[in-house]
């Protein structure tokens, strides 16, 4: 427990960015009052938790810095101070110990988020760390007091010697991050880049004899190529069109391109191992079975395959060997828009860099400090969003506990 003197802090989103921050806070000594919109804190943590929850990935740190694109660098600072194996100790010092699965990923051993949420509220209640819930945050006094709404419409005032704010982004907001925490400061003249989907599917315009024949169908082992981008896979037609994880990888230049020009073209490797030449040697064994027997046999393509050939090559090309090889080394498939952000995954946009210095802290309001996903910053599925979350709590919490002055260099 701290003493009552403690010098106090105010965590704002119980999420991991924001219940990092409150660690480290109440690890150094501070007094922590951590405040949360939602009835319940951890809400998208333990949505992942659905999915396994693939908290961090083993690759090499360069490599694992290259995900966050334009943000690599100031990324890779925070990876350096708390890295993928940190927080593998972390969870392990939570009694969770963490497996490393397919391609690299990095799973805690039974596959859920709520153990280790529930060990870490536990852990942080033991330190000291008063819980709030129920209380959005809504912006600053003009005394520089969080200003918090309750639901039935009352109003709770607060101060600290500094504060975390860590809303998280603007996917799923009925798990509480809505982007409405982001709006407030920027409101208050804090440049903040608008949230856009990330991680989301994207839509295509099947005709209804191909969605009768293929919707809900992976599509398997391929190379998608964007741009000179490429990410090797599974995706799955939908309804609106395409979803997966190789579609999340080139996700940002296929955004930016349907803002553009309203459209993008995805070309799919449907045979990403072999050559053209190849493709178009066992295309020439066909003899007199149908085309979907040919795929089959010859290129061990399921007939999945055959209906999307069907739906976007033509007659013409299908029944030339030469054509039909190009088209399964590289397919073009029109994408004509984008899921909405209350579907994606994640979010892109959020507080501008320029605001931030290299603790997190606002430069325009000095002990106010920002972490996770509110923040400009970008990442493919694979364990880098949480990790980037975790360690910018981490940066945020120890600069807000160096600007209390109790976390010496
Ligand atoms: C379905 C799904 C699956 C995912 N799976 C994975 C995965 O396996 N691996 C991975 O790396 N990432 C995954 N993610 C992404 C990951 O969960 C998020 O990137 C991460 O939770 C962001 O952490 P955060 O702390 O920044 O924000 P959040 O986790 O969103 O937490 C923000 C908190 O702030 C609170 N809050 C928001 N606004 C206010 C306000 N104004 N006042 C008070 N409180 C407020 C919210 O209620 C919430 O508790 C997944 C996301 C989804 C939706």
């Amino acid at each position: 427990m701290t003493s009552a003197a403690a010098p106090e802090a105010i965590v704002v989103g119980g999420g991991p960015a924001g219940l990092m921050a409150a660690e480290i806070l109440a690890g150094a000594g501070a007094a922590v009052d951590l405040y949360d919109s939602m009835p319940t804190i951890g809400r998208k943590l333990l949505m992942a938790g659905r999915g396994g929850l693939n908290l961090t990935h083993t690759e090499p740190l360069q490599a694992f810095c290259r995900r966050y694109g334009a943000q690599a660098e100031v990324v890779g600072g925070w990876l350096d101070a708390f890295s993928p194996d940190d927080l593998r100790r972390f969870a392990s010092t939570l009694g969770i110990e963490t497996f490393v699965g397919s391609s690299g990923r990095v799973f805690p051993t039974g596959l859920k988020a709520s153990p280790l949420l529930r060990a870490w509220i536990g852990r942080l209640r033991a330190a000291g760390v008063r819980f709030h819930l129920r209380h959005r945050w809504i912006g600053l006094t003009a005394d520089g007091m969080s200003c918090f709404e309750r639901p039935d419409g009352s109003r709770h005032q607060a101060s600290a010697g500094a504060t975390v704010l860590a809303f998280g982004g603007a996917s799923w907001p009925r798990l509480g991050s809505d982007g409405q925490g982001v709006a407030h400061l920027a409101a208050a003249g804090i440049a903040a880049v608008p949230f856009a989907p990330a991680n989301c599917g994207f839509d295509v315009a099947w005709s209804p004899a191909f969605l009768a024949r293929a919707e809900g169908q992976p599509l398997k082992s391929l190379a998608l190529a964007f741009q000179g981008q490429t990410a090797r896979g599974e995706i799955v037609i939908t309804r609106y069109g395409l979803e997966g994880g190789p579609l999340y990888a080139l996700g940002a230049a296929l955004r930016q391109a349907i803002a553009t020009s309203g459209r993008a073209c995805l070309l799919l490797d449907l045979k990403p191992d072999l050559t053209t030449e190849n493709v178009q040697a066992r295309l020439l064994r066909r003899g007199s079975g149908s085309l979907a027997n040919t795929l089959r046999k010859q290129l061990g393509l399921r007939g999945i395959v055959s209906a999307l050939l069907h739906e976007l090559v033509s007659p013409a090309d299908r029944a030339d060997a030469g054509r039909l090889a190009r088209h399964i080394k590289a397919l073009e498939v029109p994408l004509c828009g984008i899921q909405p952000l209350a579907r994606a995954i994640s979010s892109a946009g959020g507080i501008d860099f320029a605001e931030v210095d290299a603790d997190l802290m606002l430069r325009r309001f000095p002990g106010l400090f920002v972490a996770g996903e509110m923040l400009d910053w970008e990442a493919p599925t694979g364990g880098y969003l949480l990790q980037a979350a975790f360690s910018s709590g981490f940066i945020a919490g120890r600069g807000a506990g160096r600007y209390l002055q109790l976390i010496q260099e």
